[in-house]
């Protein structure tokens, strides 16, 4: 069946144009089952696409904090606002979401489509939210309420895949089809942009190779996994040893001093002899898991956000460390630093409803 002979177009970003193939009422909301995704949104009648709209509303949910981004249609900032997090509490979290599309419309006069970037993901299966470290989103139904309390689709998505979408639009990924972008940070999260779209996978988990196990492991890398377990509940995950977090872990097993990233940093400058080696480790282990990465998906573009992508030595010694781990020795992916740093996020959640 081709585009268009669908009962009911709903765009959302699972959207590829892709048919129906039933329809079942749940919540007031339909719920659309294709070969292979769900999409959820609003009620058949309404028009679900960008049409109409040349204002963009990105709102990154994050732990402590919700942003808001208003976007011209040319990527243009109209409005930014900051609230805090209503922490352990999913109703007033929406009602705080909320009440920034409405500030957002009432100081630009115009209305838009609402697009949120969360710390977590949804379920195709189920329709609600599972791996968010915001644990009062797990198991809820964030779109279709958030949906229902705003009367328009909203399109929700990972935060690391709204950093994959922002560098893809305008950023250090712009005109490269496949771009791969990582945040490390306090934990390791990565998405995948095809064509300035989410790639978000049938499970919803594409990009997460942060709970992969470290591939290639050393004896060095067997010493630093003994040490914790993953909050995933696995074992040797790669986000272990190459998040912010596990970069200062290194330092501390090494000098028994604990000492924050940034700390470290200024003391390698210094020609600290544990920082050099805490380093030269770190960029060992990016390398192996961005070959993985080369090996299995082999992007146009590695596109770095959070913390450790400040660190500018890593995009000098890190190319040339992953050739000898992708099978036949050669790459030339660039590795890029995200242009927008912390607005990555909330642009690219704007950017989940792309230009028509
Ligand atoms: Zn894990």
């Amino acid at each position: 069946m081709m585009r268009g002979h669908c009962a009911v177009r709903i765009a959302s970003r699972y959207d590829n144009g892709s048919c129906c193939v039933a329809l079942m009422p749940s919540r007031g909301n339909l719920i659309v089952r294709r070969t292979g995704c769900i999409i959820r949104g609003m009620k058949a009648e309404r028009k679900s696409t960008a049409e109409g709209d040349s204002m963009r509303i990105g709102i990154d949910l994050g732990g402590t904090k919700i942003e808001v981004i208003a976007l011209s249609n040319e990527g243009q900032e109209l409005f930014r606002k900051r609230t805090d997090t209503p922490r352990f509490d999913y109703q007033q979290t929406l009602q705080a979401i909320a009440g920034l599309v409405h500030d957002a419309e009432a100081a630009t006069g115009e209305t838009g489509t609402v697009g949120v970037g969360i710390p977590g993901t949804l379920s195709p299966v189920t329709g609600r939210v599972k791996n968010a470290n915001s644990v009062w989103l797990n198991g809820q139904p964030f779109d279709a309420d958030l949906s229902a309390l705003l009367q328009r689709e909203v399109r929700v998505a990972n935060d690391a895949n709204c950093l994959a979408v922002s560098e893809a639009v305008d950023g250090a990924g712009a005109g490269f089809p496949v771009v791969f972008a990582v945040i490390i940070g306090t934990g390791c999260g990565a998405g995948i942009a095809l064509n300035g779209q989410v790639h978000s996978g049938g499970n919803g988990v594409a990009g997460e190779w942060g709970h992969n196990p470290l591939p290639w492991q050393d004896e060095a890398d067997r010493l630093f996994k003994g040490m914790a377990d993953c909050y995933c509940g696995k074992h040797g995950c790669t986000e272990l040893f190459i998040s912010g977090t596990g970069f200062m872990a290194d330092y501390t097993a090494l000098t028994g001093e604990v000492c924050k990233g940034a700390e470290i940093i200024r003391r390698l400058s210094q020609g600290d002899l544990p920082a050099e080696q805490v380093m030269v480790n770190y960029e060992q282990r990016l390398a192996k898991a961005l070959g993985q990465v080369v090996n299995m998906l082999d992007p146009d573009v590695i596109v770095l956000g959070g913390g450790m992508s400040n660190v500018d030595r890593l995009y000098q010694t890190v190319p040339s460390l992953i050739r000898s781990r992708v099978f036949g020795g050669e790459c030339d992916t660039p590795i890029r630093k995200a242009v927008h740093g912390d607005s990555s996020g909330v642009r690219g959640a704007a950017w989940l409803w792309p230009k028509a």
